[in-house]
């Protein structure tokens, strides 16, 4: 470890006064210590509490300045810490084994997780659930309160931080421990370490797929990584720039095309309807996003990608069906039917489009609405083909899909099958949630069950160190 560069926040009054002495001191300290965790983000900070809950000597080492900064912009800067709700099968995408995934949840329940959360003895953020979405949130819609409360409850179980550090290797040794190498050169001796370096999504705040390209070195396999719960990119409907209109109960469907074998032994072409959201969806200057466009666009990133034809995203603006719209536009009447179209929730600018890209006149009465026209719009309402060109990317990934595959890990305690002493938990690995809480979910869960596991093998293994390479 550079002394020049790293920030130790060790507490002891000796090395506040003495800055030159004080990271001598975090050195010397950290040699006897059980768990290295790299990474202080929502997955490394519950590993690190609960390694030090149970016992282990803590050093998280972090290469940004501060902990947490992807919790900082979380939901919007609400932190959508939990779903209030969960079902694994429909809230999680993984190309690993489901039962793995279900191995892991079964180990903490989503109502102890909440408890940990919002326990004044534990972490002491009071929750509060938003209804219309099942989403839950700190009573004080504050993200820094999220962030604030995990580092201090960490700090009070002795946890040291040490800023500035990233890792670069690890390498085994002689007798199973782990030298860690760091950016600047220097090495640091460790016994346990739980790698919670996140995935690739917004690079910007420190997640560059590290511990990717760390554990592919070492030996495990990946999963492709892929953003996902990213905007998507393409021209809104009539041509026209519909920036910044949301509409709030929309209906969107991935429609694959796939290949199905008939009783002929001849390929005959099916279409899979993957998925179905209702939920929330905006424009953005350069195509679309939301909920309901989030939850499906790792289908189109995967498929563009692959360079295979991405599924169709077919939309249903408002809560009607098709049969719902077509009663109604066959009432008749003087109304004009762009207005109908607003009157039924759809925002005038959109109504608009539609009605131009249905070739309905915005002069055209209900009454006088021709057949032809009733159908263009009827299809443009309620299997609306979001012409989608690509994506975001990771920039403003929310997540990254694939990862580090679970059966290399063990679903017990996220220890690595190929690296013994190494755990795995977060973003790294290849599970990730749909939008509302999921994915913090899941960094609780996985970073948890690492920091137990290791802390228990740092009991079982001794605390003793080799000597660090480093003078201090
Ligand atoms: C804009 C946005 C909003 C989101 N909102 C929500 C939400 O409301 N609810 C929800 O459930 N999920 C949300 N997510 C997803 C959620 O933030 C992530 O799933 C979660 O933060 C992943 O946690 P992690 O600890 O695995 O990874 P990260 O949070 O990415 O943390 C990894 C940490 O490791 C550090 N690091 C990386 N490489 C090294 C290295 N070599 N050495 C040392 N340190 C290293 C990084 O600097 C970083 O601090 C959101 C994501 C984004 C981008």
């Amino acid at each position: 470890m550079a002394t020049a560069t790293a920030h130790c926040t060790c507490s002891s009054r000796a090395a506040w006064r003495r800055p030159q002495r004080r990271v001598v001191l975090c050195l010397a300290q950290q040699q006897q210590q059980g768990v290295h965790v790299i990474g202080a983000g929502a997955a490394g900070l519950t590993a690190a509490y609960f390694a030090a809950v149970s016992g282990a000597q803590v050093t998280v080492l972090e290469k940004n300045a501060e902990a947490g900064k992807k919790i900082l912009i979380s939901g919007g800067t609400r932190c959508n810490v939990l779903p209030a709700e969960v079902d694994l099968q429909r809230d999680f995408v993984t190309e690993s084994s489901r039962s793995a995934l279900r191995a892991v949840f079964s180990s903490w329940s989503l109502d102890d997780c909440s408890f940990w959360l919002s326990d004044p003895h534990q972490i002491g953020i009071k929750l509060e659930l938003e209804r219309e979405t099942g989403k839950l949130f700190p009573a004080s819609n504050s993200a820094a309160e999220v962030r604030d409360r995990l580092v201090q409850a960490c700090r009070q179980q002795g946890v040291e931080f040490v800023y500035g550090a990233g890792l670069q290797d690890l390498e085994q040794q002689p007798g199973g421990s782990w030298l860690l190498r760091l950016d600047d050169g220097s090495t640091m001796p460790a016994q346990q370490v739980i790698l919670a370096t996140g995935g690739l999504s917004f690079p910007k705040l420190g997640a560059t797929g590290d511990g990717f390209r760390l554990l592919r070195r070492r030996g495990h396999s990946l999963h492709e990584p892929y953003p996902a719960l990213t905007p998507l990119l393409g021209i809104h409907p009539g041509g026209e720039q519909l920036a910044g209109i949301s509409l709030y109960s929309v209906e969107l469907a991935a429609v694959a095309a796939a290949d199905g074998g008939s009783s002929s032994g001849k390929k005959k072409k099916s279409r899979a309807r993957s998925r179905v959201q209702r939920t929330a969806m905006l424009f953005t200057h350069r195509g679309f996003s939301g909920p309901a466009v989030l939850d499906l666009s790792h289908l189109s990133v995967r498929a563009l990608d692959r360079q295979q034809p991405p599924p169709q995203i077919l939309v249903q603006w408002t809560g009607k069906g098709a049969a719902e719209w077509e009663a109604t536009l066959l009432e008749g009447g003087s109304l004009l039917v762009v207005n109908l179209l607003r009157k039924e929730g759809v925002p005038q600018r959109l109504a608009e489009a539609l009605c131009g890209e249905a070739g309905v006149p915005l002069d055209r009465k209900l009454s006088e609405l021709k057949k032809t026209e009733r159908a263009g719009l009827l299809a443009a309402l309620t299997k609306y083909v979001l012409p989608v060109t690509g994506s975001e990317g990771y920039a403003k990934a929310e997540v990254t899909g694939g990862g580090i595959p679970l059966n290399e890990l063990s679903a017990s305690s996220m220890e690595s099958r190929i690296l013994p002493g190494v755990f795995v938990c977060g973003e790294l690995c290849d599970v990730f949630g749909r939008i509302g809480g999921f994915n913090f979910l899941w960094a609780w869960v996985s970073g948890r069950l690492a920091g137990l596991a290791a802390a228990e093998a740092a009991a079982a293994g001794g605390t003793q160190q080799p000597a660090a390479e480093h003078a201090a």
